[in-house]
Protein backbone atom coordinates (compact mmCIF):
# COMPACT_ATOMS: atom_id res chain seq x y z
CA UNK A 1 0.00 0.00 0.00
CA UNK A 2 1.68 3.72 -0.69
CA UNK A 3 0.87 6.83 1.04
CA UNK A 4 -2.68 8.22 0.24
CA UNK A 5 -0.78 11.30 -0.73
CA UNK A 6 0.62 9.92 -4.15
CA UNK A 7 -2.91 9.24 -5.42
CA UNK A 8 -4.14 12.64 -5.42
CA UNK A 9 -3.10 13.60 -9.28
CA UNK A 10 -5.15 10.82 -10.26
CA UNK A 11 -8.22 12.57 -8.83
CA UNK A 12 -7.75 14.57 -11.86
CA UNK A 13 -8.74 12.27 -14.42
CA UNK A 14 -12.46 11.31 -14.58
CA UNK A 15 -12.44 7.33 -13.44
CA UNK A 16 -15.25 4.52 -12.90
CA UNK A 17 -15.31 4.95 -8.88
CA UNK A 18 -16.74 2.03 -6.63
CA UNK A 19 -17.20 3.46 -2.80
CA UNK A 20 -17.72 0.54 -0.46
CA UNK A 21 -17.54 0.47 3.71
CA UNK A 22 -18.20 -2.55 6.42
CA UNK A 23 -21.14 -4.83 6.34
CA UNK A 24 -23.97 -3.47 8.19
CA UNK A 25 -22.41 0.44 7.61
CA UNK A 26 -22.92 2.80 11.19
CA UNK A 27 -23.14 6.18 10.86
CA UNK A 28 -19.11 6.72 9.78
CA UNK A 29 -19.41 3.92 7.52
CA UNK A 30 -22.46 5.62 5.48
CA UNK A 31 -21.03 9.08 6.22
CA UNK A 32 -17.78 8.68 5.09
CA UNK A 33 -18.58 6.83 2.00
CA UNK A 34 -21.31 9.22 0.81
CA UNK A 35 -18.97 12.58 1.94
CA UNK A 36 -16.78 10.86 -0.48
CA UNK A 37 -19.28 10.05 -3.05
CA UNK A 38 -20.14 14.10 -3.28
CA UNK A 39 -16.80 15.10 -3.28
CA UNK A 40 -16.26 13.14 -6.10
CA UNK A 41 -18.87 13.43 -8.17
CA UNK A 42 -18.19 17.33 -7.55
CA UNK A 43 -14.50 16.22 -9.44
CA UNK A 44 -16.72 14.70 -12.30
CA UNK A 45 -15.86 11.03 -11.61
CA UNK A 46 -18.63 8.66 -12.09
CA UNK A 47 -18.87 6.93 -8.79
CA UNK A 48 -21.63 5.13 -7.43
CA UNK A 49 -21.84 3.73 -3.51
CA UNK A 50 -22.25 0.12 -2.71
CA UNK A 51 -23.07 -1.33 0.53
CA UNK A 52 -22.60 -4.92 1.10
CA UNK A 53 -25.54 -4.97 3.14
CA UNK A 54 -28.78 -3.13 4.27
CA UNK A 55 -28.08 -0.33 6.73
CA UNK A 56 -30.20 1.07 9.50
CA UNK A 57 -33.24 3.69 9.03
CA UNK A 58 -31.63 6.19 11.09
CA UNK A 59 -29.75 6.61 8.12
CA UNK A 60 -32.16 7.00 5.17
CA UNK A 61 -31.89 10.74 6.14
CA UNK A 62 -28.43 11.60 4.35
CA UNK A 63 -28.13 13.32 0.72
CA UNK A 64 -27.73 10.68 -1.57
CA UNK A 65 -29.02 7.72 0.64
CA UNK A 66 -31.28 6.93 -2.29
CA UNK A 67 -28.64 5.84 -4.75
CA UNK A 68 -26.73 3.79 -2.46
CA UNK A 69 -26.80 0.26 -3.80
CA UNK A 70 -27.35 -2.73 -1.58
CA UNK A 71 -25.56 -5.71 -2.61
CA UNK A 72 -27.50 -8.25 -0.55
CA UNK A 73 -30.60 -6.67 -3.15
CA UNK A 74 -28.80 -6.07 -6.51
CA UNK A 75 -25.97 -8.16 -6.41
CA UNK A 76 -25.94 -8.15 -10.35
CA UNK A 77 -25.64 -4.49 -10.70
CA UNK A 78 -23.32 -4.29 -7.69
CA UNK A 79 -20.70 -7.18 -9.18
CA UNK A 80 -20.89 -5.63 -12.69
CA UNK A 81 -20.04 -2.03 -11.18
CA UNK A 82 -17.25 -3.88 -9.37
CA UNK A 83 -15.78 -5.13 -12.23
CA UNK A 84 -16.15 -2.12 -14.37
CA UNK A 85 -14.67 0.40 -11.73
CA UNK A 86 -11.22 1.99 -12.15
CA UNK A 87 -10.55 3.12 -8.30
CA UNK A 88 -12.65 1.37 -5.70
CA UNK A 89 -12.43 3.41 -2.17
CA UNK A 90 -12.52 1.59 0.80
CA UNK A 91 -13.58 3.07 3.60
CA UNK A 92 -14.17 2.31 7.48
CA UNK A 93 -12.59 -1.17 7.41
CA UNK A 94 -9.46 -2.48 6.24
CA UNK A 95 -9.69 -5.95 5.70
CA UNK A 96 -11.78 -7.57 2.80
CA UNK A 97 -14.00 -9.87 4.51
CA UNK A 98 -15.29 -7.52 6.33
CA UNK A 99 -17.73 -6.66 3.40
CA UNK A 100 -18.92 -10.16 4.08
CA UNK A 101 -20.17 -11.81 0.65
CA UNK A 102 -19.00 -8.89 -1.06
CA UNK A 103 -15.20 -10.05 -0.21
CA UNK A 104 -14.61 -11.78 -3.49
CA UNK A 105 -15.73 -9.46 -6.59
CA UNK A 106 -13.25 -7.05 -4.28
CA UNK A 107 -10.35 -9.39 -4.25
CA UNK A 108 -11.59 -10.43 -7.97
CA UNK A 109 -11.68 -6.56 -9.08
CA UNK A 110 -9.43 -5.47 -11.53
CA UNK A 111 -9.42 -1.74 -10.51
CA UNK A 112 -7.28 -0.28 -7.67
CA UNK A 113 -8.23 -0.42 -4.18
CA UNK A 114 -7.57 2.59 -1.77
CA UNK A 115 -8.13 2.62 1.84
CA UNK A 116 -8.93 5.25 3.82
CA UNK A 117 -9.55 3.85 7.30
CA UNK A 118 -8.92 4.05 11.51
CA UNK A 119 -9.12 0.56 12.42
CA UNK A 120 -6.08 -1.48 13.92
CA UNK A 121 -3.88 -4.09 11.45
CA UNK A 122 -4.28 -3.40 8.20
CA UNK A 123 -4.39 -5.75 5.50
CA UNK A 124 -1.99 -3.87 3.76
CA UNK A 125 -1.27 -5.86 0.63
CA UNK A 126 -5.27 -5.85 -0.21
CA UNK A 127 -4.79 -1.75 -1.20
CA UNK A 128 -2.94 -0.04 -3.93
CA UNK A 129 -2.77 3.17 -2.09
CA UNK A 130 -3.95 4.22 1.13
CA UNK A 131 -4.08 5.44 4.55
CA UNK A 132 -4.63 4.32 7.91
CA UNK A 133 -4.51 5.93 11.01
CA UNK A 134 -5.69 4.70 14.49
CA UNK A 135 -5.31 7.95 15.74
CA UNK A 136 -7.89 9.59 13.85
CA UNK A 137 -11.42 10.08 15.42
CA UNK A 138 -12.93 8.60 12.38
CA UNK A 139 -13.28 7.94 8.83
CA UNK A 140 -15.44 11.22 8.20
CA UNK A 141 -12.56 12.86 9.34
CA UNK A 142 -10.05 11.36 7.10
CA UNK A 143 -12.44 12.18 4.28
CA UNK A 144 -12.46 15.53 5.33
CA UNK A 145 -8.36 15.58 5.51
CA UNK A 146 -8.37 13.43 2.14
CA UNK A 147 -10.39 16.40 0.40
CA UNK A 148 -8.62 19.20 2.23
CA UNK A 149 -4.87 17.87 1.40
CA UNK A 150 -5.23 17.11 -1.77
CA UNK A 151 -6.12 20.75 -2.61
CA UNK A 152 -10.14 20.76 -3.04
CA UNK A 153 -11.27 22.29 0.15
CA UNK A 154 -13.32 24.42 -2.05
CA UNK A 155 -15.52 21.42 -3.31
CA UNK A 156 -16.69 21.07 0.36
CA UNK A 157 -20.19 21.71 0.18
CA UNK A 158 -23.31 21.58 2.66
CA UNK A 159 -24.10 17.82 2.17
CA UNK A 160 -20.60 16.45 2.00
CA UNK A 161 -21.19 18.66 5.68
CA UNK A 162 -23.59 16.95 6.55
CA UNK A 163 -22.15 13.20 5.67
CA UNK A 164 -18.92 13.80 7.36
CA UNK A 165 -20.51 15.65 10.64
CA UNK A 166 -22.11 12.35 10.93
CA UNK A 167 -19.69 9.80 11.11
CA UNK A 168 -17.18 12.83 13.50
CA UNK A 169 -20.51 12.30 15.69
CA UNK A 170 -21.27 8.98 15.91
CA UNK A 171 -18.19 8.14 16.20
CA UNK A 172 -16.93 9.96 19.41
CA UNK A 173 -19.74 9.38 21.30
CA UNK A 174 -20.80 12.52 20.40
CA UNK A 175 -17.10 14.18 21.15
CA UNK A 176 -16.65 12.57 24.15
CA UNK A 177 -14.49 9.67 23.48
CA UNK A 178 -10.68 10.25 23.84
CA UNK A 179 -10.49 10.41 19.69
CA UNK A 180 -11.76 13.82 19.68
CA UNK A 181 -8.94 15.91 19.45
CA UNK A 182 -8.83 20.08 18.47
CA UNK A 183 -8.18 18.91 14.53
CA UNK A 184 -12.14 17.24 14.73
CA UNK A 185 -13.24 20.04 16.60
CA UNK A 186 -11.48 22.29 13.94
CA UNK A 187 -13.45 20.59 11.23
CA UNK A 188 -16.53 21.07 13.26
CA UNK A 189 -16.31 24.63 12.27
CA UNK A 190 -15.05 24.63 9.06
CA UNK A 191 -18.19 22.69 9.11
CA UNK A 192 -20.66 24.77 10.71
CA UNK A 193 -19.20 27.62 8.14
CA UNK A 194 -20.43 25.65 5.44
CA UNK A 195 -24.03 26.23 6.95
CA UNK A 196 -24.38 22.75 8.61
CA UNK A 197 -27.22 22.39 11.13
CA UNK A 198 -25.82 20.12 13.88
CA UNK A 199 -29.21 19.80 16.07
CA UNK A 200 -31.02 18.38 13.05
CA UNK A 201 -28.30 15.63 12.27
CA UNK A 202 -28.23 14.55 16.06
CA UNK A 203 -31.98 14.43 15.94
CA UNK A 204 -32.21 11.90 12.56
CA UNK A 205 -29.55 10.00 14.06
CA UNK A 206 -30.55 10.06 18.22
CA UNK A 207 -34.29 10.69 18.05
CA UNK A 208 -35.82 8.90 14.90
CA UNK A 209 -36.66 5.03 16.57
CA UNK A 210 -40.00 3.96 17.38
CA UNK A 211 -41.49 2.89 21.06
CA UNK A 212 -40.41 -0.89 20.28
CA UNK A 213 -36.93 -0.14 20.50
CA UNK A 214 -36.70 1.75 23.95
CA UNK A 215 -39.12 -0.52 25.19
CA UNK A 216 -36.38 -3.68 23.90
CA UNK A 217 -34.08 -1.69 25.75
CA UNK A 218 -35.99 -1.28 28.99
CA UNK A 219 -36.23 -5.03 29.04
CA UNK A 220 -32.56 -5.85 28.43
CA UNK A 221 -31.57 -3.98 30.83
CA UNK A 222 -33.21 -5.33 33.35
CA UNK A 223 -33.05 -9.04 31.75
CA UNK A 224 -30.31 -9.62 29.89
CA UNK A 225 -26.95 -7.88 31.88
CA UNK A 226 -25.03 -9.22 34.06
CA UNK A 227 -22.30 -7.07 36.46
CA UNK A 228 -18.94 -9.16 36.90
CA UNK A 229 -17.75 -7.04 39.68
CA UNK A 230 -14.69 -8.81 40.10
CA UNK A 231 -13.69 -8.12 36.30
CA UNK A 232 -15.16 -4.88 36.93
CA UNK A 233 -17.25 -6.01 33.34
CA UNK A 234 -20.78 -5.83 32.40
CA UNK A 235 -22.47 -8.53 30.19
CA UNK A 236 -25.44 -8.48 28.30
CA UNK A 237 -26.80 -11.08 25.85
CA UNK A 238 -29.80 -10.68 23.17
CA UNK A 239 -31.77 -14.14 22.14
CA UNK A 240 -33.64 -14.34 18.76
CA UNK A 241 -36.59 -14.59 20.69
CA UNK A 242 -36.00 -11.34 22.12
CA UNK A 243 -35.40 -9.64 18.72
CA UNK A 244 -38.29 -11.26 17.28
CA UNK A 245 -40.44 -10.55 20.34
CA UNK A 246 -39.91 -6.58 20.11
CA UNK A 247 -39.46 -6.46 16.35
CA UNK A 248 -35.88 -5.41 16.53
CA UNK A 249 -34.53 -4.19 12.96
CA UNK A 250 -30.77 -3.30 11.57
CA UNK A 251 -29.61 -0.31 13.86
CA UNK A 252 -31.89 -0.54 16.66
CA UNK A 253 -29.01 -2.53 19.07
CA UNK A 254 -26.58 -0.02 17.87
CA UNK A 255 -25.52 1.88 21.13
CA UNK A 256 -26.59 -0.46 23.63
CA UNK A 257 -23.54 -1.77 24.33
CA UNK A 258 -22.56 2.01 25.38
CA UNK A 259 -24.81 1.39 28.44
CA UNK A 260 -23.29 -1.31 30.44
CA UNK A 261 -20.22 1.18 30.36
CA UNK A 262 -22.38 3.79 32.28
CA UNK A 263 -22.13 1.71 35.74
CA UNK A 264 -19.82 3.21 38.33
CA UNK A 265 -16.41 1.54 38.31
CA UNK A 266 -17.15 -0.83 35.16
CA UNK A 267 -14.01 -0.88 32.20
CA UNK A 268 -15.36 -3.44 30.01
CA UNK A 269 -18.89 -3.90 28.69
CA UNK A 270 -19.59 -7.22 26.27
CA UNK A 271 -22.89 -7.29 24.49
CA UNK A 272 -23.63 -10.59 22.26
CA UNK A 273 -26.83 -10.84 20.03
CA UNK A 274 -28.01 -14.37 18.26
CA UNK A 275 -28.30 -13.23 15.16
CA UNK A 276 -29.09 -16.33 12.29
CA UNK A 277 -25.91 -16.64 10.73
CA UNK A 278 -23.59 -16.17 13.97
CA UNK A 279 -23.20 -14.65 17.48
CA UNK A 280 -22.67 -11.17 17.33
CA UNK A 281 -20.35 -9.67 20.28
CA UNK A 282 -19.48 -5.72 21.04
CA UNK A 283 -16.71 -5.05 22.81
CA UNK A 284 -16.77 -1.50 24.61
CA UNK A 285 -13.70 -0.01 27.39
CA UNK A 286 -12.70 2.63 28.85
CA UNK A 287 -8.84 2.97 29.86
CA UNK A 288 -6.49 0.96 28.53
CA UNK A 289 -8.06 -2.81 28.52
CA UNK A 290 -7.75 -3.78 24.94
CA UNK A 291 -10.92 -4.97 23.26
CA UNK A 292 -9.30 -4.70 19.58
CA UNK A 293 -7.04 -7.84 21.43
CA UNK A 294 -8.83 -9.24 23.69
CA UNK A 295 -11.66 -9.73 20.08
CA UNK A 296 -8.78 -10.89 17.71
CA UNK A 297 -7.42 -13.79 21.10
CA UNK A 298 -11.34 -14.43 21.42
CA UNK A 299 -13.65 -13.75 19.64
CA UNK A 300 -12.58 -14.09 15.58
CA UNK A 301 -13.13 -9.99 15.76
CA UNK A 302 -11.07 -6.53 16.01
CA UNK A 303 -11.75 -3.05 16.04
CA UNK A 304 -10.25 -0.77 18.03
CA UNK A 305 -8.49 -0.12 22.11
CA UNK A 306 -12.00 0.84 23.15
CA UNK A 307 -14.73 -0.34 20.72
CA UNK A 308 -14.38 -3.58 18.96
CA UNK A 309 -16.31 -6.25 17.66
CA UNK A 310 -16.20 -9.86 17.03
CA UNK A 311 -18.44 -13.44 16.47
CA UNK A 312 -18.66 -16.99 17.32
CA UNK A 313 -20.32 -19.74 15.53
CA UNK A 314 -21.31 -21.78 18.97
CA UNK A 315 -24.72 -21.22 20.60
CA UNK A 316 -25.86 -18.36 22.21
CA UNK A 317 -25.46 -20.17 25.60
CA UNK A 318 -21.89 -21.57 24.77
CA UNK A 319 -20.54 -17.99 23.61
CA UNK A 320 -21.34 -16.45 27.32
CA UNK A 321 -20.24 -19.48 28.91
CA UNK A 322 -16.69 -18.96 27.09
CA UNK A 323 -16.57 -15.17 27.14
CA UNK A 324 -17.07 -15.87 31.18
CA UNK A 325 -13.91 -18.13 31.20
CA UNK A 326 -11.83 -16.72 29.62
CA UNK A 327 -12.40 -13.21 31.31
CA UNK A 328 -10.47 -15.21 34.05
CA UNK A 329 -7.08 -14.15 32.29
CA UNK A 330 -7.96 -10.46 32.37
CA UNK A 331 -8.54 -9.66 36.30
CA UNK A 332 -5.61 -8.50 37.19
CA UNK A 333 -5.64 -6.00 33.83
CA UNK A 334 -9.49 -4.99 35.36
CA UNK A 335 -8.67 -3.50 38.30
P1 LIG B 1 -19.66 -2.49 16.82
O1 LIG B 1 -19.59 -3.12 18.15
O2 LIG B 1 -20.21 -1.09 16.88
O3 LIG B 1 -20.33 -3.35 15.79
O4 LIG B 1 -18.17 -2.35 16.31
C1 LIG B 1 -17.19 -1.69 17.05
C2 LIG B 1 -15.95 -1.49 16.21
O5 LIG B 1 -15.35 -2.75 15.92
C3 LIG B 1 -16.25 -0.86 14.87
O6 LIG B 1 -15.20 0.02 14.57
C4 LIG B 1 -16.27 -2.02 13.90
O7 LIG B 1 -15.88 -1.62 12.62
C5 LIG B 1 -15.31 -3.01 14.53
N1 LIG B 1 -15.77 -4.40 14.35
C6 LIG B 1 -17.00 -4.89 14.65
N2 LIG B 1 -17.08 -6.21 14.38
C7 LIG B 1 -15.88 -6.57 13.88
C8 LIG B 1 -15.34 -7.81 13.39
O8 LIG B 1 -15.99 -8.86 13.39
N3 LIG B 1 -14.04 -7.78 12.96
C9 LIG B 1 -13.30 -6.63 12.96
N4 LIG B 1 -12.05 -6.70 12.50
N5 LIG B 1 -13.77 -5.46 13.41
C10 LIG B 1 -15.05 -5.41 13.86
MN1 LIG C 1 -15.35 4.32 12.03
Amino acid sequence: MQPIELFYPQLDTPRKVVITMHQKPDGDAMGSALGLYHFLVELGHDATVISPTNWADFLTWMPGVKKVIDFENQKEKARTLIQQAELIFCLDFNILHRTKNMEQPLAAANGMRILIDHHEQPQREAFAYGISDTAKSSTCEMVYDFIVQSGHANKLNVDIAQCLYTGLMTDTGSFRFPSTTASVHRMVAALKELGLKHTDIHEHIYDNFLENRLRFIGFALVNRMEVLYEYNTALMYVTKEDLYEYDIKTGDTEGLVNYLLTIRGIKFGALVIDRNEERKWSFRSKGYFDVNLFARKHFEGGGHMNAAGGRSSDSLEGTVRHFKHVIKEYQIQLQ
